[in-house]
């Protein structure tokens, strides 16, 4: 079997000219993300997956490193038609190198010989109608962060499109003003890790805040629907002082943006910090209360954390749409997306009616066995 980096070299295409600019001496600079790598010929970007091939920059194309479908509860997307299937798709690598990981196996797939996860050859047509098939109401781009396989999640999202899904990206939120203005006109959702609100913290892990915090702005600006997920990890992220700064940050954009404070569980390299107890989402959740939020969720500890899996209305209490985990178990939304008791619009993308739920856990998508061809 070749190995990981000729494939993936081999399965390209020449980057949108949007999302790089050609400098002196045959290098470019690309603008799929915040780094905003300048890049010699024949020489890679930090993310390993977009390279400078005389003079001109090329990005991954034409496969996925991972295919699945997930209730959208998963992503997670709490005020997005609640029970609804979405179509989950990523390729191969990052931008960061998070140690705590929980999708390495396909984000670290270029940096990491333990990663392995075999890419399927795929084109948009197929995924598009396979998620169809499933009844999907979204597609979504996930696993890897897609910021930097933005052409490929646009080729995708076009059809996805066509074909009445709503589109989205689970991301980092590492992007610039080029990226997201080149999304735009295709993307409705976007989900964005705050991994914490110190600079120090994201150089450990690659990276810089700046650019994140304005990607949350800007998007909140363009009308996209934004939820922030921030992973609560004991003794990194999760100090009194670091947790206000953060949900005040959010509140001064929209106290309707959801805050998801989710629990950690040692994995990857992240082994030392114990796991995240019900009571720190609980004492976190208080912190983005006491700023002003009015949707926080805690995750990862189903049943545990009282009525934080919950949405109810801002204005007047009524209990909108009650979970499990990502089991919908009751959902009392007006047709309009607005509270039953108060009438007050609840901020999201609601969908006309809950019918049923789709599904409350992931299962393999059909793909890898339709596309046995590996590229
Ligand atoms: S996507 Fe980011 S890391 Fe990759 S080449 Fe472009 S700017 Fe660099």
């Amino acid at each position: 079997m070749p190995a990981l980096r000729d494939i993936v070299d081999r399965n390209v295409a020449e980057a949108a000219p949007e999302l790089y600019e050609k400098l002196d001496r045959e290098r470019v600079r690309c603008f799929s993300c915040g780094h905003c790598c300048p890049i010699p010929e024949g020489q890679r970007g930090v993310c390993k997956v977009r390279f400078n091939r005389a003079g001109k920059l090329y990005v991954p194309w034409g496969y996925v490193g991972c295919v699945q479908c997930d209730p959208i509860e998963k992503k997670p997307f709490f005020h997005v038609a609640p029970g609804a299937l979405a179509y989950s798709f990523g390729m191969l690598g990052c931008d960061l190198h998070c140690s705590y990981c929980q999708n390495w196996v396909t984000s670290q797939a270029l940096r990491d010989p333990e990663a392995v996860s075999p890419p399927l050859r795929a084109t948009p047509q197929m995924l598009v109608e396979e998620a169809v098939g499933y009844g999907a109401k979204a597609l979504v781009s996930t696993y890897n962060e897609p910021l930097i396989t933005s052409e490929w999640a646009v080729a995708v999202f076009r059809e996805a499109r066509a074909a009445g899904l709503m589109t989205g990206f689970v991301s980092n939120g590492n992007g610039t003003p080029q990226v997201l203005e080149y999304l735009r006109p295709w993307m409705d959702l976007y989900k964005i890790d705050l991994k914490s609100f110190d600079d120090r913290h994201y150089h450990e892990l690659g990276g810089r805040i700046g650019p994140i915090l304005e990607t949350i702005r800007r998007l909140h600006e363009m009308g996209l629907w934004v939820e922030i997920v921030t992973l609560l990890i004991p003794g990194f992220n999760d100090s009194e002082e670091e947790l206000a700064r953060l949900s005040e940050f959010l509140a001064g954009i929209s106290p309707y943006i959801p805050w998801h404070v989710t629990a950690f569980h040692q994995d990857y390299k992240m082994a030392d910090p114990r796991n995240t107890t019900a009571e720190d989402l609980l004492r976190a959740a208080a912190i983005g209360k006491r700023a002003g939020l009015r949707y926080i969720y805690a995750g990862n500890l189903p049943g545990e954390v009282g009525d934080l899996e919950n949405t109810r209305c801002h204005n007047c209490g009524k209990l909108l749409v009650e979970r499990y985990g990502y089991l919908i178990r009751g959902y009392h939304l007006t047709v309009e997306g607005a509270c039953s008791q108060c009438g007050s619009s609840i901020p999201g993308r609601w969908g006309s009616r809950f019918e049923r739920q789709a599904t409350a856990f992931p299962f393999a998508a059909r793909l890898p066995r339709r596309s046995r061809a590996e590229v």
